[in-house]
């Protein structure tokens, strides 16, 4: 370059230098932008990684926060789970044109209308004329984790009136409260007789009724007196209402002892 520039003349070498310099200025201002370009798309892109950092960050603790709330809640959450006994074919109990299966139900629906009224969350294995097996029931109620497990049943037997209420052979604090609880209030809401507080099974003090047995939360199974007995079958029409009201405020009561630490929140 340098042979070249010495062999043109010195009007050429002027024009030359010109050049040369607009040629350099050109390039330098090419570079600027070029650099003010990629100093631009570095900001914006660093903007875009930071807004999707940012993003991705409160996405996911959104996330843990309401799986959080969702998990605290199901663990927290009171509620009584009502079993009304037999459903459709499943007659139970029968005194002529008396079926178990019904006065269970309508005994059912009122107690959850009075625990509602009470604040506390009701869940029902059934609330029509429908068919559960006894695994059914207790899976409903497991699944929900339900506090405390109700199983409403009517009694059955050639001879025999009032009201009994069943827990498991080995039953805890809870469940002995629960029983206690509900067939205290009974007693003065128009029962024949208090036959009191049974453990195990009726047929085998040994055994348990699946209910109980296969519930994993506290429970009792209530005999609200018997189909059989005409006595108690008056009773039962007349203080329908009562009963309802007198089971509600026994789960009720053990309810509010298990959350103020009377009873122990586990057995
Ligand atoms: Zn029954």
């Amino acid at each position: 370059m340098t042979t070249a520039y010495n062999s043109i003349s010195p009007k050429k070498r002027t024009y030359y230098c010109i050049g040369k310099t607009l040629q350099t200025v050109r390039i330098c201002a090419i570079l600027n932008a070029v650099m003010r370009m990629r100093k631009r798309l570095k900001i914006k892109s660093k903007k875009i990684l930071r807004l999707l950092l940012i993003g991705c960050f409160s996405a996911v603790l959104v996330l843990f926060c309401v799986t959080a709330v969702y998990w605290q809640s199901q663990k927290e959450e009171i509620s009584v789970c009502l079993d009304a006994g037999h459903g459709a074919h499943d007659v139970g109990a029968v005194n002529g044109e008396r079926y178990e299966k019904n006065d269970n139900l309508r005994l059912a629906l009122l107690v959850r209308d009075a625990l509602e009224e009470k604040g506390v969350k009701v869940y029902m294995t059934r609330s029509d004329d429908t068919f559960l097996s006894l695994q059914e029931r207790c899976d409903y109620a497991n699944r929900r984790n339900c506090t405390l497990f109700v199983a409403l049943h009517r009694n059955s037997a050639e001879s025999g009136k009032g009201v009994e209420i069943w827990v498991q052979n080995t039953p805890g604090k809870i469940d002995w409260a629960l029983a206690e609880n509900i067939l205290f209030q009974m007693e003065s809401a128009g029962i024949s007789e208090n036959r009191g507080v049974k453990t195990g099974y009726v047929h085998n003090p040994d055994g348990n009724y699946y209910v109980n047995a296969h519930t994993k939360m506290p429970s009792c199974l209530v005999e609200a007196g018997f189909v059989t007995s005409d006595e108690d079958n008056a009773l039962f029409d007349e203080n329908l209402d009562a009963y309802a009201q007198a089971i509600a405020l026994g789960i009720y009561e053990t309810l509010t002892d298990m959350q103020s630490g009377v009873l122990p929140a586990e057995e």
